[in-house]
């Protein structure tokens, strides 16, 4: 009988079981494939971080997350967080009142940042070239976490504090006894706990399924672009900071040369719902034709704006994220029971504030009190559609 079963070893589920087993409680961590894997949201190397956020409750998650992310460092020697800052430009005319607003946001919280008018970007990062119709800020705080690395570290954490991890084990059925027993059934065995956390990412859907709640959440593929640094800017410029681009409708972010020396992340926030275990199947010939069209975007934007890039991506890779209706996370209970939580549809950005989202998770899971205004999270809210 353990206290708490934790399906899902992703970003997610790894914090969640790490803040529990840092309170003493007696954790299974389980996952359905051979750890390491390359088949969830959470794998790759880099993923970025940053205080300002369009969502006031998203960005609130962040400050904790990041004393989190530096004791962890702290406690196993190993450095997971590259402190590079982070570059934020939005096309004035299309995005509105985007940037004020989260320049607002950080003044009031007292974030340090630079604002650049659109035709300094140029002046101040070498090849990438903005005019006056757009603006940008500069924000000291954001960073790049190594993201393959905090995994492997909280697991190894988590098994140092006598937590148990079992790989290779699918969850079948969960099945709820009462409400201080619940059990997990798997491919290997049957597990009893008190209560179970669901952070099965992609998968979220088909583990929820028999217990008869629909989750707004699906799994979509996303397209990733590495594009090589010019030889005439690779000796005379650094590009260590991931930067995020705001036009019309759309967002492309990027991480820096780490993850492929000599090339950065450029991407396109582009999802095509998919089957988690189908990544690879082609898509309709409809979500083709809307993927060519974002591609040609992309590389529309690479071409104008980021000078120092090859026109061309030299790899491209397929992952997988979690989307809900409004890009926001389901933090809750299941509504007929309160000791399966879930945590869902993380929408492409949950993993810089992962520690925060695993301790609220670990509390609801112990009935602890929670620091945060859990409203934005819930499983039952009503699901706007996101605006820029
Ligand atoms: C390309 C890309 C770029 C991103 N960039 C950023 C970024 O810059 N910043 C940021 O904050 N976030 C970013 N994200 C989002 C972030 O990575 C995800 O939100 C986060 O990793 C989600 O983690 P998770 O634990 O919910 O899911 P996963 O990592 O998918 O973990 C779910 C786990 O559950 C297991 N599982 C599922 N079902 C079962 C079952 N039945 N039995 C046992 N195990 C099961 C799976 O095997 C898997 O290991 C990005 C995501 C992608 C894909």
């Amino acid at each position: 009988m353990y206290d708490v079963i934790v399906v899902g070893a992703g970003i997610i589920g790894s914090w969640t079981a790490y803040h529990l087993a840092l309170q003493k409680y007696n954790v299974l961590l389980l996952d359905q494939f051979s750890l390491p894997h390359s088949r969830g949201s959470s794998q790759g190397h880099a993923r970025l971080t940053k205080r300002s956020h369009r969502k006031h409750y998203c960005s609130e998650l962040i400050p904790e997350a990041m004393r989190h992310w530096a004791s962890l460092e702290r406690v196993s020697g190993t450095e997971l967080v590259l402190h590079t800052g982070h570059l934020t430009i939005a096309e004035k005319e299309s995005t509105g009142e985007l940037i004020s607003r989260m320049k607002h946001y950080m003044d009031q919280n007292g974030v340090r940042y630079t604002s650049y008018a659109g035709h300094e970007i140029g002046a101040n990062f070498l090849g990438m070239d903005f005019d006056d119709n757009f603006s940008a800020y500069f924000e000291d705080n954001g960073a790049v976490l190594k993201a393959d690395k905090c995994l492997q570290t909280i697991w190894k954490e988590f098994l140092d504090l006598g937590g148990t991890i079992l790989d290779e084990e699918k969850v079948l059925a969960i099945k709820p006894i009462n409400e201080n027993n619940v059990t997990a059934e798997t491919n290997k065995g049957v597990y009893s706990s008190k209560s179970v956390v669901l952070a099965c990412g992609p998968w979220i859907a088909e583990v929820m399924r028999d217990l008869d709640v629909q989750v707004p959440a699906q799994a979509a593929t996303v397209k990733v672009h590495y594009w090589k640094i010019r030889d005439s800017y690779s000796r005379r410029a650094k590009y260590d900071f991931p930067f995020m681009v705001y036009m019309s409708g759309y967002h492309v972010y990027s991480t820096p040369d780490y993850e492929y020396p000599g090339m950065v992340k450029v991407c396109y926030h582009h999802r095509v719902s998919a089957d988690p275990d189908a990544r690879d199947r082609r898509p309709s010939d409809k979500h083709n034709e809307l993927a060519a069209k974002r591609f040609a975007v992309l590389k529309n934007l690479v071409a104008k704006h980021l000078s120092y890039l090859e026109p061309e991506p030299t790899i491209t890779e397929t992952f997988l994220q979690t989307m809900t209706p409004d890009s926001d996370f389901i933090l809750d209970y299941h509504p007929l029971h309160k000791n399966i939580i879930l945590g869902a549809g993380f929408s492409g950005h949950g993993f810089g504030p992962a520690p925060t989202i695993g301790k609220i998770l670990a509390n609801l899971a112990t009935s602890q009190q929670q620091d945060y205004d859990l409203r934005p999270f819930s499983l039952n809210r009503k699901y706007k559609q996101p605006r820029l």
